[in-house]
């Protein structure tokens, strides 16, 4: 009998290949800015969806937001099999955080740690709301001893002892980050905590990503009609708890409440992610049923 979580996957690989729109998976125009997943999933550990996990790369400067499980492995198996080189781990230098639910940073240490002790030899720059300077405070100080054993005299990264450290930055609304590729501009969202939405605009593409969030104002005002929009949704198993469903109903999105949503932001491409569900055939046909405008279904290693 197979394992649940191998069932699981089974049935979420197949159920993707067919869930997925053709017309959005034909060869697209090659757009300078990407979007890589480097994990769609939610807090199930699904094997064939990571916690979640996006890069923006422009320019081959990778800009991450959130740090789901898996997301060093991912960002390195694009590199090596989809060959963008932004995404080669020591590259690795930007990241948003939308909250500081764990499942979108349990691998804050990770990429701290793992492109240092494979060469990166300069600091993170990682934006996020209040408490991200605490966290990062307080991973630094867990990893102590791995940090002074591989920085003393006889220590493999002694000779470039800054490739772990970390500047943190607490946002709030407004224009976050800026540089030669990018423009970064935070919005608030509404969940468990305090959380924000990305709006990131390159030279040819505005590109808003929503976290975990019910649905806002504000994500329809950062979006009016941008290129892409990335937003989860919440689709309930057949018998969620009532705290299950309380705390969906006021932090999550449903899929009715998303269609609204998009009908009103009116993106050029809406694309799902950090799906709770693994019914993704009936999340694409219930989504079909009920928004005409182009859609898709993401999953990791998808670029678009
Ligand atoms: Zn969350
Ligand atoms: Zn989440």
């Amino acid at each position: 009998m197979l394992s649940i979580a191998v069932r699981a996957m089974a049935v979420s690989l197949t159920v993707a290949t067919l869930v997925v729109p053709l017309w959005a998976r034909q060869p697209q125009q090659v757009q300078k800015t990407r979007i890589v997943f480097l994990g769609t999933g939610a807090p199930p550990p699904l094997p064939d969806r990571s916690g979640p996990a996006t890069a923006i790369v422009v320019n081959d400067t990778a800009y991450l937001i959130d740090l789901g499980a898996g997301v060093v492995r991912r960002a390195n198996e694009a590199f090596l099999t989809k060959h963008i080189n932004a995404l080669e781990p020591t590259k690795l230098r930007v990241a948003f955080l939308t909250h500081l639910h764990s499942d979108h940073t349990v691998g804050y240490p990770d990429l701290i740690f793992t492109p240092w002790t494979i060469g990166r030899r300069v600091p993170l720059d990682v934006y996020g709301p209040r408490g991200i300077k605490a966290m990062t405070e307080h991973l630094l100080e867990a990893y102590r001893v791995d940090i002074d054993t591989r920085t003393n005299a006889m220590g493999i990264q002694h000779d470039f002892p800054d490739g772990h450290k970390v500047n943190a930055h607490e946002v709030t609304a407004g224009v976050v980050y800026r540089d030669a590729n990018v423009t970064v501009t935070a919005f608030p969202t509404k969940h468990a905590m305090e959380s924000y939405g990305y709006r990131f605009d390159t030279a040819d593409r505005s590109i808003v990503i929503s976290g975990d969030t019910n649905p806002t104002p504000e994500t329809i005002a950062a979006c009016r009609g941008c290129d892409v929009l990335i937003h989860e949704v919440l689709r309930p198993g057949r018998t969620p708890s009532e705290v299950g469903k309380r705390f969906a109903d006021n932090y999550h999105t449903s899929i009715d409440q998303l269609t609204e949503l998009a009908r009103h932001a009116k993106p050029g491409l809406l694309i799902i992610y950090h799906q709770g569900a693994t019914d993704l055939e009936g999340l694409f046909d219930e989504f079909r049923a009920k928004y005409s405008g182009p859609f898709v279904i993401s999953r990791d290693l998808d670029v678009f």
